[in-house]
C-alpha cells in the first residue's frame, strides 16, 4: 500500500487565494487595508527568513504589514512597550511576534502584551483558553493549520484515536485540544513518553511535533493511518521517517509541501477576520 499525499501547498494556496478575495472586499468597504504588525528581536537568521516570508505573503493577498525590528539587547520591558502601543494601535489589525526571543527575554510576559482581539498567531493564555473552552478566539497558526488539512482530505475525527507526540504550547497541547473538541481521542506523547513506539503504533491520526528528524520510524505507523507532520530539521527532514512511513499509512504529509505551508495561510486568515471585527 502506498500512502495518499496531502498536498499542504495546494490546500494552503485555495485558503490564501479565498483570503485575497476577502481583503479585497474589506480594502474596497472600508478604505483601508488589513495590517499585520511584525515583531522581530534579534539577529537570528531563520527567524529574519520566516519574518519576511510572513511579509512578502501579507503584501500578496493585499494587505499592509509594519515591520517592527529590534535589536537583541531588547529588555523584556521594552518589547513589552512596543507590543503594548501596537496592541493600542487602532490602525493595527494583527500583531506577531516572530519566536524564540533572546532567552534575557521574558517570551510569555511579551506575548501576554498582545490584545487578544489582535493575537492573529493565538499564542497568548486568552486564545489558548477560549480554544480550550470551545470559545470564539483565533487558534494557533500550525494547530488550525493542520486542522484545515484534515478537513480537506476528509480524515475523520470523531471516535478516531489521535497520538500527539509533543506538548508545546503553541503546536502539540492546542492540536490534541482541536482534536478532542472534534470528539477524537487524544493520547499526548513527550519526551517522558516509556513507549512511544507502542503508542503511536495505536493511532489512527498520528500528529508529529517534535522537532527530531525522523524520530517516528514508519514501521510503527498503523496501516491506513492518517500522518499530520509539523516537524522541520534542517535538511527539510520532517519528524517521520516519511519513506517507509509512506508505505503504511492511508494519507500522509511531506516535508517540506505538508503542513509547513498551512501556517502562513491561517495567520492571514486570522488577521482579516481580526480587521472585519473591527471594520
Ligand atoms: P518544542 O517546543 O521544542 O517541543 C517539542 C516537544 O517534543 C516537547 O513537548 C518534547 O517533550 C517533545 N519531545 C522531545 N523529544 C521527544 C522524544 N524523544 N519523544 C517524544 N517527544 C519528544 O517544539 P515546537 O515548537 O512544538 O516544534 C516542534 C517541531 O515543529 C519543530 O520541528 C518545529 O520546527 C516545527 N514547527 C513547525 C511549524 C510549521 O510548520 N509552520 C510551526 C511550529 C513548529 P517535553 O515536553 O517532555 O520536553
Amino acid at each position: 500500500m502506498s500512502a495518499h499525499i496531502i498536498d499542504g501547498k495546494a490546500t494552503a494556496n485555495e485558503l490564501l487565494d479565498e483570503v485575497a478575495a476577502g481583503t479585497s472586499e474589506f480594502t474596497s468597504t472600508a478604505g483601508r487595508k488589513p495590517c499585520l504588525a511584525t515583531v522581530l528581536v534579534g539577529d537570528d537568521p531563520a527567524s529574519h527568513t520566516y519574518v519576511k516570508m510572513k511579509r512578502n505573503r501579507s503584501a500578496k493577498v493585499g494587505m499592509e504589514s509594519r515591520y517592527v525590528q529590534l535589536p537583541g539587547t531588547t529588555t523584556t520591558d521594552e518589547l513589552v512597550a512596543e507590543i503594548t502601543g501596537l496592541s493600542a494601535d487602532p490602525t493595527v489589525d494583527g500583531i506577531l511576534l516572530q519566536h524564540p526571543v533572546p532567552a534575557h527575554v521574558d517570551e510569555r510576559a511579551a506575548f501576554e502584551a498582545i490584545d487578544p482581539s489582535k493575537d492573529v498567531d493565538g499564542v497568548t493564555m486568552h486564545s489558548f483558553a477560549a480554544m480550550a473552552f470551545g470559545e470564539p478566539g483565533f487558534h494557533s497558526c500550525t494547530p488550525g493549520g493542520i486542522m484545515r488539512l484534515i478537513d480537506a482530505y476528509d480524515i475523520p475525527v470523531a471516535g478516531a484515536h489521535a497520538v500527539v507526540v509533543g506538548r508545546s504550547p503553541i503546536l502539540g497541547k492546542p492540536v490534541g485540544m482541536l482534536l478532542l473538541a472534534r470528539d477524537a481521542t487524544v493520547t499526548y506523547c513527550h519526551s517522558k513518553t516509556a513507549d512511544l513506539a507502542a503508542q503511536v503504533a495505536e493511532a489512527d491520526i498520528v500528529v508529529a511535533a517534535v522537532g527530531r528528524p525522523e524520530l517516528i520510524r514508519g514501521e510503527w505507523i498503523k496501516p491506513g493511518a492518517a500522518v499530520l507532520d509539523a516537524g522541520y530539521n534542517p535538511g527539510n527532514i520532517g519528524d517521520v521517517e516519511y519513506a517507509t512511513a509512506a508505505e503504511r499509512a492511508g494519507l500522509i504529509t511531506p516535508v517540506p509541501g505538508g503542513v509547513g505551508p498551512m501556517t502562513i495561510a491561517v495567520l492571514l486568515e486570522q488577521t482579516l477576520t481580526s480587521a472585519r471585527s473591527r471594520g
